[in-house]
């Protein structure tokens, strides 16, 4: 059996090759997997679970359609931070905390999104840092649908009058920030998306070396680790 890993669709109705490759692979590989890690950025926008978008209603099902067979967990990413429990519960998947060590094939690995480690940014740290907050996203939730899709294209704006995505983030992580990781962690794998920079990287932590993965986006074609029981792997899908 072979546990599986993505991240970074951005899942967008303007883009929809993308939603048509993740429909697919939801009712084909997905199937044979053991369990589905989702690692962020499954959508390029979530204004909330009561957004009545049509265009994620397939998804949706789609989901459930799978997690009735398979366990799926869905981390957020920096676009899609505001899926919450009712997302869960409509499509069956459990949401795991940003970051989180799961244990497959007797090896440990670190989890996250990535953008907690692009630590240059620092004024998207701060931007993160109140969009993670519980307070925040109340008041967000508590806006009509409308006033949500206002404030996400004023956001946007200011994103790239800025000269910065909040998106696909054209800064790579810190090199400190993943020795800290693996280092707080204990941990010799890291498997992280956000910077659509696919690679795997030896990490020199002076005493020890660790591994980094990173996932792709699917902007052009799909990206995944297929980890079975020999070890990770980093492969594309093309469209
Ligand atoms: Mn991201």
């Amino acid at each position: 059996m072979t546990t599986l890993f993505i991240s970074d669709l951005h899942l967008d109705a303007s883009h929809a090759t993308i939603g048509e490759q993740f429909l697919d692979f939801l009712a084909g590989e997905a199937r044979t997997a053991e369990t589905l890690y989702i690692l962020g950025d499954l959508f390029d926008a979530w204004l909330g679970d009561d957004d009545p978008n049509p265009y994620y209603r397939d998804m949706k099902i789609a989901l459930r359609s799978l997690t009735n067979a398979v366990p799926v967990f869905f981390m957020h990413g920096n676009r899609d931070f505001m899926v919450g429990q009712r997302f869960a519960d409509e499509t069956g998947v459990r949401l795991l905390h940003d970051p989180s060590i799961v244990t497959l094939y007797g090896q440990e690995v670190l989890l996250s999104h990535g953008d907690a480690l692009c630590t240059d940014d620092v004024q998207y740290q701060e931007v993160r840092a109140m969009t993670r907050d519980p307070a925040w996203q109340a008041m967000m939730s508590a806006k009509s649908i409308e006033e949500r899709i206002a404030f996400a294209i004023k956001a946007r704006k200011e994103s790239i009058a800025r000269g910065e995505s909040l998106d696909d983030s054209i800064m790579d992580v810190n090199q400190d920030a993943v020795k800290a990781t693996l280092n707080e962690h204990d941990v010799a794998l890291l498997l992280h998306g956000h910077t659509h920079r696919p690679a795997v990287h030896t990490v020199d932590l002076g005493h020890r070396k660790a591994t980094r993965i990173v996932l792709g986006d699917w902007y052009e074609q799909g990206s995944i680790v297929r980890w079975d029981e020999d070890g990770p792997r980093l492969e594309s899908m093309p469209r």
